[in-house]
């Protein structure tokens, strides 16, 4: 890594991403668990000695679950293949063979992807040395590197105040994972100009997501941008981000089904949807398609600026050739697409 990730003081004022710091009120996820053991776990010999039933092994020093020790039928993501952090209390030891639990699941459910409206080294600067981190750094270097800059297993601060679906502070559930690209700029029109992510970088970035989205088991509707989870705060990463190629090559995050859009789009004419454009009761309509979706958005029948910062940010994502932030036909289409195809449980 460049040894310029040891510069401190670097502005931050461009930087894309908010901090959290932990906060003293921490709210609990009420994910609670009410599975029942099929075959009781018996303990095991009394030397601690890795047996086959739990699939422990050692790796480098460090130990691992390879195998699943949880039922896999109860949730999404009760695999175990991470490494095994455990308490070293004085005098006593701590046995880990015995009683594997089956209620159990990993507390990364989502991936956040951001751009970090920066070069590389004042990238890796601030998000080393200042109030923003995330997990991972992808450069844009054609080498075969990406940074690593928290551990996986601990909270980094990209995401800030952020929502999606019933979860809040994605921060504490999420890996953020940072892309080098210098965001946009604006024309004198006011029209945001953003700039492309490089095809390496792009392979880069699908590999690492690849990994992450197997090892957590992510499901496709929790691999999101900033702007998914903060859309009235962030654009980042931005339209030009390769939602559909990640989607179509690499099987990862949600795309919509081309004949469902086309479905949906032939049961309005431009004629009507320009008289329902304007109508509080359809305004409401599609207000909570975008809430039911997953934006945090609230439902009043009317328009307002804060809006159609989600619509605008729905289309970075969906449909990023026009993101004007207004609800056009075929952003409506989309919308009732996704919702169809992913719905929330
Ligand atoms: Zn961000």
């Amino acid at each position: 890594m460049s040894k310029m990730l040891y510069i401190i003081g670097l502005s931050t004022f461009l930087f894309s991403c908010a901090s959290q710091k932990p906060s003293t009120i921490r709210k609990t996820s009420a994910r609670t668990t009410t599975t029942t053991a099929k075959t009781p776990v018996k303990p095991g010999p009394v030397t601690g000695v890795p047996t086959s039933r739990t699939g422990l092994t050692v790796l480098h020093g460090v130990e691992f679950y390879t195998q699943n020790i949880g039922d896999i039928t109860k949730n999404d993501n009760t695999m175990s293949h991470g490494s095994i952090v455990m308490a070293k209390p004085a005098g006593y030891h701590v046995v880990k063979t015995y009683f594997p639990a089956v209620a159990q699941n990993f507390r990364q459910r989502y991936v956040i992807l951001h751009y970090t409206a920066l070069d590389e080294d004042k990238s890796a600067s601030v998000l080393t040395q200042q109030a923003v981190s995330s997990h991972y750094l992808v450069n844009n270097k054609r080498n075969d590197e990406i940074y690593q800059l928290v551990d996986e297993n601990k909270r980094a601060y990209h995401s800030g105040i952020s929502a999606w679906r019933k979860d809040k502070n994605l921060n504490d559930t999420s890996i953020g994972i940072e892309i080098v690209n210098p965001g946009f700029t604006t024309d004198a029109s006011g029209k945001k100009i953003f700039v492309p992510y490089d095809e390496h970088q792009i392979k880069k970035m699908a590999a690492l997501l690849k990994d992450i989205v197997n090892r957590y088991q992510i499901p496709p509707t929790n691999v999101l941008g900033h702007s998914d989870v903060a859309p009235t705060r962030k654009q980042d990463p931005g339209p030009l981000f390769p939602w559909k190629k990640l989607y179509d090559q690499y099987q990862i995050g949600m795309w919509y089904d081309e004949a469902a859009k086309q479905g949906f789009m032939t049961q309005m004419t431009p004629e009507t949807f320009m008289m329902e454009q304007s109508n509080s009761t359809f305004i409401f309509k599609v207000q909570t398609f975008l809430q039911q979706f997953g934006y945090e958005i609230n439902p009043t029948g009317a328009w307002d600026t804060e809006n159609m910062k989600v619509v605008e940010a729905f289309q970075y994502r969906f449909r990023p050739e026009n993101y004007s932030g207004v609800m056009d036909m075929e952003t409506w289409a989309i919308l009732q697409a996704l919702v169809q195809k992913y719905p929330q449980k």
